[in-house]
């Protein structure tokens, strides 16, 4: 018998057949390319090329972050700047189990990353992924408590690797000790988790532009940030290098990105300088409508994002 693919089986329309020659033909090829596919096992190479990487941002600003990945069976958390009862409550909201989390990477030492990250080690049982200078000055500055197994990494370095899935970390310019930005990858497809990033710094336009999809920090409005009603030392340090990027600095980032892109959702929204509806208006007055775009609640869970 001859193989049948889904190729030579879409080729049967040939004019040279009647209709019911045709029908009976492609009647036939589907049932046995039916047989032929179903039972077979694939490679992992396979399954993977076809898996889709899941987001969900639990929560996003300087009141605490935390965002969960999951890909290739495998599942990550981003930063613990959120109570443990927090991430377990609005996981279980979408069917997902905290406990079966594999690792906890936090992206540098302020609190609103890392303040819980020794709750989410010892009641859920996740190893701690932090470079050495993120994790010294944590434990420092914050009650984390005692923490069994850390993981150091170098920001820059070699990626993180957990089974089909990799981690790049990348040196942000932000004024934590050692803060890194983190660009996931499985199956081909690659998401990037992008905040507290200080300024647009060389190279962050074109690792953005490698994305099919990130969650990018537009803090603030300088308008609302100037204006607002932060002491002078604040507002210079969020402007600056090792701030936190405006509205207009990330929509000018995504507008050049290109067409690999499929969605970015807005993360670490100021609660004085800035407003969901504010940023996504600033964002569509300079990349259009072409992107979509989802916003990270200060206080909510996002949907699944699907990458
Ligand atoms: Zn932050
Ligand atoms: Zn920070």
């Amino acid at each position: 018998m001859n193989k049948i693919s889904g190729k030579n089986l879409y080729q049967q329309g040939d004019a040279k057949l009647n209709l019911n020659t045709k029908k009976r033909k492609a009647k036939k090829s589907l049932q046995i390319a039916i047989a032929g596919f179903l039972p077979k096992p694939r490679p992992r190479w396979y399954i993977t090329s076809f898996m889709s990487i899941l987001a969900i941002s639990l929560q996003s600003g300087s009141n605490g972050n935390c965002i969960y990945v999951e890909a290739g069976g495998v599942k990550l958390l981003f930063d613990a700047g959120i109570p443990g009862i927090h991430a377990e409550r609005r996981l279980a909201a979408k069917g997902r189990d905290i406990r079966q989390v594999d690792a906890l990477i936090i992206s540098h030492d302020h609190g609103d990353h890392v303040r819980h990250a020794g709750v989410f080690h010892r009641k859920y049982g996740m190893p701690v992924y932090a470079t050495p200078a993120t994790l010294e000055s944590a434990v420092s500055r914050f009650p984390i408590g005692k923490l069994e197994t850390t993981k150091n990494f170098r920001s820059g370095g070699n990626p993180l690797r957990f089974g089909g899935v990799t981690v790049q970390t990348i040196p942000t310019s932000h004024d934590g000790a050692d803060g890194s930005a983190f660009i996931i990858e499985c199956g081909g497809k690659r998401l990037g988790i992008m905040t507290d990033l200080g300024h647009p710094f060389e190279g962050l336009a074109h690792a953005i532009s490698t994305l099919d999809a990130v969650f990018l920090e537009s803090n603030y409005d300088p308008r609302m940030l100037q204006t607002g009603p932060y002491p002078h030392f604040l507002k210079k340090r969020i402007a600056g290098n090792g701030g936190h990027l405006s509205n207009m600095e990330a929509a000018s980032l995504l507008a050049k990105s290109g067409k690999r892109l499929k969605w970015a959702c807005l993360a670490h929204l100021s609660e004085q300088n800035n407003n969901p509806g504010l940023a996504v208006q600033t964002h569509r007055g300079i990349i259009g409508t072409g992107l979509t775009l989802y916003v990270a609640s200060r206080y909510f869970a996002t949907g699944i994002l699907r990458v």
